[in-house]
C-alpha cells in the first residue's frame, strides 16, 4: 500500500518532496518494470504518466524535447511520420522517457547504439532539496551517469532531449535462421553481429542434449523506400498502435508448466523457417510482440511469474552454456527466453548492460526447485563477472549485487551527498541498500 500522487504538471512535485513522508518517495512511469522499483510501501509514490507532453520536436535535427512521462509509443507516433525512431526500445514501448533513462533500457540493437541513455542529449531533475538541474553528459557527468540506471533514486525526471534515429519507413526487413543447438546460435550471433542493426534469438529453453540452446534468430534493420511494395510507398511510415487481442481475465495458475511450455516451444521452433531472408515486418511484429495481447501477463495466472536478466562477459560463454543445461535439467519452463549479444556498457554507475551475452528468462513463479535454480544463476553470474538487471531482479541478495556492480559504493556515496534526507526510497532500493 501506498500514497499515490498523479500530477499533471511539474510545478507542485518540490513541494511534494518538501513534505516527503518517512518512507520516502518514488517517481513511476508505465509500471513496466518486472520488480518494485517503481513502488513504495507506506510511502508516496509520484506517477508521472499525467506529465506527457512533447515540448518540441526538431524535425531537421530529430532531437525532441518532452516530459518524462512521454512513452515510447507517443514519440514513435510523433516522429514516424517525419522519419523518426526512438533510438533505443526496449521489448515493449509502454514505457515512459523517465524509465528508460532511470533504467537505461537497452534493445535489439544494443550492440551497435548502446543503451538509451547514449541518446539522451540532456534531461531536467528535480533532486531531493527541490532544485531542478539541468544535467547534460557534459556539464554533470556524475549526476548524468548516476541517474541513467539509477532506478530514480537521485531525483525525478520531469523533461529530457532525446536524439532520435532516422528511418525511411516503419517496416524492417527481417532475416531468420534457425539453429539446432547452442554451439550454432552462438557462432551464428557472433558472425553476424556486424551484418545488422537489430539481432536476438529467442530459444527453447527447455531443449535438451542435442537440441540444447537450439533457438530461432530474427535478425534485421529498417528497409528503404524502394523496398517497399508499390502500394505500401504511399504510406511508408505507416504506424498503427494499438492492441490486437485481450488475454481472458483470468487463466488457472499451473498453465504454464513445464510440458506446456515444450509443447509451444516446440510448435514455434518449428513454425520458423529453416532460413528465410528479406521478409518485412512491421514495428508491433519485430520489436513488440507482446504489446500486441493486452494483460498477457495473466497466462501466469493469479500467482504470476518471474524475470531473470543477466549478462556476462564474452569469455564466459560457458557459464550461457551451463545456464541452459541447469534450466532445461530443472525443467524450469521460461516461455519467453531470449538471447543476445551486447555491445560496450556505457559509464552509468547502475547500469546494466556491458559487452557479453545476455540472457532473459521468464518462469512462472511457482515453478517447483526455483528459487535454488535462481541462487545458483546468481553464483554463477558473479564468478562470471557478470550482473543480474535491476529492472527485473526481485529477489538477488544485496551482498551478491554488490559484487555485480562494482561502482555501488560510489553510487551510494553520491546518493547519500545528494539526498541526505533520504527522501528517495524504493521498495527495491530498500532490499538492495542501493
Ligand atoms: C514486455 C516487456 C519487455 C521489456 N523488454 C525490455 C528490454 O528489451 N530491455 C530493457 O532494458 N528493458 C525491458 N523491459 C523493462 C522496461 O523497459 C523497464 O523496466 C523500464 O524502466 C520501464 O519503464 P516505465 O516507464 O514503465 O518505468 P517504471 O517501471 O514505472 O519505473 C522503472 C524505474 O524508473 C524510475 N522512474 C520512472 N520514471 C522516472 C522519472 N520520471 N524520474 C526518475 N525515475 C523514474 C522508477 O522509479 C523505477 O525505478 C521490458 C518490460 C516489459 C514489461
Amino acid at each position: 500500500m501506498a500514497e499515490v500522487a498523479e500530477p499533471a504538471e511539474p510545478a507542485g512535485l518540490a513541494a511534494l518532496l518538501a513534505a516527503a513522508p518517512p518512507r520516502g518517495v518514488i517517481a513511476r512511469g508505465l509500471g513496466r518494470s518486472y520488480n518494485n522499483a517503481a513502488q513504495n510501501g507506506g510511502g508516496l509514490v509520484i506517477t508521472t504518466t499525467r506529465m506527457n507532453r512533447i515540448i518540441d520536436f526538431d524535425a531537421e535535427n530529430g532531437l525532441v524535447t518532452c516530459e518524462a512521462g512521454v512513452s515510447l509509443e507517443q514519440l514513435m507516433t510523433a516522429g514516424l511520420p517525419r522519419g523518426w525512431f526512438v533510438p533505443v526500445t526496449p521489448g515493449t514501448r509502454q514505457v515512459t522517457v523517465g524509465g528508460a533513462i532511470a533504467a537505461d533500457v537497452h534493445g535489439k540493437n544494443h550492440h551497435v547504439a548502446g543503451s538509451f541513455a547514449r541518446h539522451v542529449a540532456s534531461f531536467d531533475l528535480l533532486l531531493a532539496d527541490g532544485q531542478v538541474c539541468h544535467v547534460t553528459p557534459g556539464s554533470e557527468p556524475g549526476l548524468f551517469w548516476a541517474t541513467a540506471g539509477g532506478m530514480g533514486l537521485t531525483g525525478i525526471i520531469t523533461a529530457a532531449t532525446v536524439r532520435m534515429a532516422k528511418v525511411e519507413t516503419s517496416r524492417v526487413r527481417v532475416d531468420t535462421v534457425r539453429t539446432p543447438d547452442i554451439d550454432e546460435t552462438m557462432a551464428h550471433l557472433s558472425q553476424t553481429d556486424d551484418a545488422y542493426g537489430y539481432t536476438v534469438a529467442w530459444s527453447d529453453c527447455l531443449a535438451r542434449g542435442r537440441n540444447l540452446g537450439r533457438s530461432v534468430i530474427t535478425s534485421g534493420d529498417f528497409a528503404g523506400l524502394s523496398e517497399l511494395p508499390p502500394k505500401d510507398r504511399r504510406d511508408p511510415f505507416r504506424f498503427r498502435p494499438g492492441s490486437l487481442a485481450s488475454a481472458p481475465p483470468v487463466f488457472p495458475s499451473g498453465l504454464v508448466n513445464s510440458r506446456t511450455v515444450a509443447l509451444m516451444n516446440e510448435a514455434w521452433y518449428r513454425k520458423a523457417p529453416r532460413s528465410r531472408t528479406g521478409e518485412l515486418q512491421t514495428i508491433g511484429t519485430f520489436f513488440h510482440p507482446l504489446d500486441g495481447i493486452r494483460n498477457w501477463n495473466r497466462v501466469y495466472g493469479p500467482a504470476g511469474f518471474l524475470q531473470y536478466q543477466f549478462v556476462v562477459p564474452f569469455e564466459q560463454e560457458a557459464t550461457v552454456r551451463q545456464a541452459f543445461e541447469k534450466i532445461s535439467a530443472a525443467r524450469a519452463p521460461s516461455f519467453v527466453t531470449v538471447l543476445k549479444r551486447m555491445g560496450d556498457g556505457d559509464p552509468g554507475l547502475l547500469s546494466f548492460p556491458m559487452a557479453g551475452w545476455t540472457l532473459a528468462l521468464d518462469f512462472p513463479a511457482r515453478t517447483p526447485g526455483l528459487a535454488g535454480l535462481l541462487a545458483w544463476l546468481d553464483e554463477a553470474v558473479l564468478t562470471a563477472g557478470g550482473r543480474v538487471y535491476l529492472a527485473k531482479d526481485s529477489r538477488v541478495p544485496p551482498g551478491v549485487l554488490a559484487g555485480m556492480y562494482p561502482r555501488l559504493d560510489e553510487f551510494r556515496k553520491l546518493r547519500a551527498e545528494l539526498d541526505p534526507r533520504g527522501v528517495f526510497a524504493s521498495d527495491l532500493s530498500r532490499r538492495l541498500s542501493l
